[in-house]
């Protein structure tokens, strides 16, 4: 096998970010992005690695039967890296995912659990409600668009089938606001120019938009002109905040912000529960999917009104809210300062004054608590894609809550922490995978640990 060979090759699976997985007569592994399952594809070798390497697609041979009729109904397919599955029908991107998460509990578990079929979202377009676009410059014009496949090169993108089309409105009116009063945009490679991003959140289930305007410096000319503009681009804009983001790093925003208009949050409903977002704090993208995952967590916690709930990787408290009508306690933790003073709000705002919320790492957190005896009955686990450390997952089985509930957003860690709490004492239910990334090679999943009796 060498660089630049033409092969033809049966396709037979994913990765776990969405490339296609074909096999040659010998053996050897290839990765090929936008090819689908069951394609016979003709491949050309861009890299060679000695397990595996990665080919370009050249030609189809052989279609797959999931594949759907050409053209992709987004101009920026697949040349833009979000999206990995707009190629293929969405029943073949459920099985894709479930595939993914089986995969990966095999992998990591001698005996894994069984993995359900993926709940589908309720809408597979325009459901993200949070959306940073990274502001470019083509032909001399300001664009906005997504990063390529692992670059950071601007794919153009007028409106973005993952986004409300509003924000595509919001988009436009910032590119000619820039255009019009010549305002500089920023290169990543000098460090150098004024606007970095457009940072939408939208609270859909208020009717409210926040917006942000990520800039290299400390005032954006003409700004008032930019309000109205956007106030008209997105209806329900009650927050609009400039970004001071000066310093040379990938993150999304910089620390500090400037009001423009409005307040500085933004409000949301889950499950019948309202929520108040500040900038900073996460929030789960897809609104409806992710109370169906809200639903399914409470449920896996079989909450009875007596328990004593342990929320770690809190956020704003989503999880911990919607289950304090249930149970008898919550005690949410989190890190991120703003993300605790949106959930103690929410708990106060909501009238829910068993939940209470600690501004602390998790891990320490769980020791300190221990130390102190604290006993929950539920322990619910949403951490972030690094999943939890080994010191974490200890403590927790040390408090011997009857009931663990891991939510997780990637695969990997989650089956190596199952594999953790499963010598800790615990069994895993049935492994249930969430759709709350359609089109993306993303996928969230929910399991239930329960502790074995001694
Ligand atoms: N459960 C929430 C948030 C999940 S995202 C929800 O469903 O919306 C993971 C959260 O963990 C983020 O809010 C992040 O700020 C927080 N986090 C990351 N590292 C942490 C740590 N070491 N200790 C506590 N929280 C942490």
């Amino acid at each position: 096998m060498r660089k630049n060979d033409l092969l033809t090759l049966p396709i037979t699976g994913y990765t776990h970010d969405g490339a296609g997985v074909g096999r040659t007569k010998e053996g050897y592994v290839l990765f090929v992005p936008r090819t689908a399952a069951g394609d016979l594809a003709q491949v050309r070798v861009v890299k060679v690695g000695r397990s595996f390497g990665y080919g370009r697609l050249e030609a189809l041979i052989d279609p797959s039967p999931d594949r759907l009729p050409p053209p992709p109904d987004c101009p920026a397919f697949p040349r833009c890296g979000g999206c990995a599955y707009r190629h293929i029908n969405y029943t073949a991107e459920l099985a894709a995912k479930r595939r993914q998460v089986e995969a990966a509990l095999a992998k990591a578990l001698p005996d894994p659990p069984p993995v359900a079929d993926v709940v589908p979202s309720p809408e597979i377009d325009r459901y993200r409600n949070k959306i940073a676009l990274p502001v470019g410059l083509q032909g001399g014009h300001a664009v906005t668009g997504y990063y390529r496949l692992h670059s950071h090169d601007i794919v153009p993108c007028e409106d973005c089938l993952l986004q409300p089309r509003e924000v595509s409105a919001a988009a436009q009116a910032l590119c000619a606001h820039i255009d019009r009063h010549g305002i500089s945009v920023y290169d990543e490679r000098t460090h150098s120019g004024l606007v970095r991003s457009l940072f939408v959140r939208a609270g859909q289930g208020a009717g409210q938009y926040m917006a942000a305007v990520v800039v290299n410096g400390q005032t954006l000319p003409a700004a008032q002109g930019l309000t109205e503009a956007l106030r008209a681009a997105l209806p329900g804009l009650v927050s609009l905040q400039l970004n001071h983001h000066t310093a040379r790093t990938n993150l999304l925003l910089g620390a500090r912000s400037t009001l423009l208009f409005g307040q500085d949050k933004v409000e949301d409903l889950l499950l019948g529960i309202r929520h108040r977002i500040s900038l900073h704090s996460f929030y789960q993208i897809n609104r409806l999917q992710c109370e169906a995952l809200y639903r399914c967590a409470i449920r896996l916690a079989g909450l009875t009104g007596a328990e004593r709930v342990l929320d770690l990787y809190c956020g704003i408290g989503t999880i911990g809210l919607s289950m304090a009508p249930h149970c008898a306690e919550v005690l949410g933790v989190e890190l991120l300062p703003q993300a605790v003073l949106d959930a103690a709000e929410g708990a106060r705002q909501n009238g829910l004054h068993n939940a209470r919320f600690l501004c602390a790492d998790a891990a320490q957190a769980a020791r300190q608590l221990a130390d102190e005896g604290f006993a929950p009955d539920v322990v619910v686990l949403d951490p972030p894609r690094k999943g939890c450390d080994r010191a974490l997952l200890q403590t927790v089985a040390g408090m011997a809550p009857g009931r663990i509930v891991y939510i997780s957003c990637n695969p990997a860690t989650l089956a190596r922490d199952l594999a953790v709490l499963l010598e800790l004492g615990y069994r895993a239910g049935e492994a249930q995978p969430f759709d709350l990334f359609p089109r993306t090679a993303h996928v969230e999943c929910v399991t239930l640990m329960s502790r074995v009796e001694k």
